[in-house]
């Protein structure tokens, strides 16, 4: 349902919660986060639940410190509304965390493909296979496994992409569920709609459906889901505030 990203050097989960409290109006039954976390040991750290973002909040934990991350509004096409099928998903070792809107065609393919390959699916959605889909590829570089995991998908998404092996970047993809990026100074946005990031800047780039966008705190690119690069200059988003 909604998405929102950051990446820059501000603390990002305050920034996701507030991205998320402006998409509310759009309806939801879950909602969650991911980051990557710069306390001890690092790596890739959720919370998510099923209610409220303000729930959301509550069990955010004190320490949470982290400059990158993405987070959601679900609102339940495939598996009930539950803590488990709130989104971001992961992988069994955690390397990979997605938000995604949209609706999974061949989910049930995958999934049965997956489990009978060793896959442990620990939710009932259809966004899981991303996580899964994108750990599991061999290629070298985030947007390189992000794109082989895009060749197995049937269906819409909006999707937004941690991995822990790639601390520095956000790696986004649009077929049919909108994606916004939002270029801010030293700092980057992504979200599914412009009301969550016009507090912070006005200057968007709005993706077409097979388009893909790696954000970094200072730069950011686009290119088709084959990985050709595409060309977008931000416009200006007109705004009452
Ligand atoms: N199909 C996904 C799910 O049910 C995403 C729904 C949404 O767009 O929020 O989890």
């Amino acid at each position: 349902c909604g998405i929102v990203g950051y990446i820059g050097p501000r603390d990002v989960a305050p920034l996701l919660l507030e991205g998320l409290q402006r998409l509310e109006y759009r309806g939801y039954d879950s909602a969650g986060i991911a980051i990557h976390s710069s306390g001890k040991g690092g790596g890739l750290k959720t919370v998510k639940n099923k209610g409220r973002v303000r729930e959301l909040e509550a069990k955010v934990p004190a320490r949470f410190a982290g400059s990158t991350g993405i987070a959601h509004t679900r609102w339940a096409t495939h598996g009930a509304p539950n803590d488990v099928n709130a989104h971001p998903h992961q992988d069994a070792a955690e390397q990979v965390a997605v938000v995604h809107n949209g609706i999974v065609d061949n989910s049930s393919e995958l999934r049965a493909k997956l489990a009978a390959d060793g896959v442990e699916l620990v939710s009932d959605t259809d966004t899981e296979v991303f996580a899964h889909l994108i750990a599991r590829s061999e290629a070298q570089t985030l947007e390189e496994k992000v794109r082989e995991a895009l060749r197995h998908i049937e269906g819409t998404y909006g999707i937004a992409v941690l991995h822990a092996e790639f601390p520095d970047r956000i790696v986004v993809a649009r077929n049919g569920s909108p994606v916004v990026l939002g270029i801010g100074e030293k700092e980057m946005f992504v979200a599914s709609d412009v009301a969550a990031l016009v507090s912070h800047t006005r200057q968007v780039i709005t993706l077409d459906d097979g388009e893909m966008a790696t954000i970094k705190a200072d730069d950011y690119r686009t290119y088709t889901t084959d990985g050709s690069r595409t060309s977008s200059s931000p416009t200006t988003v007109e705004w009452e505030a």
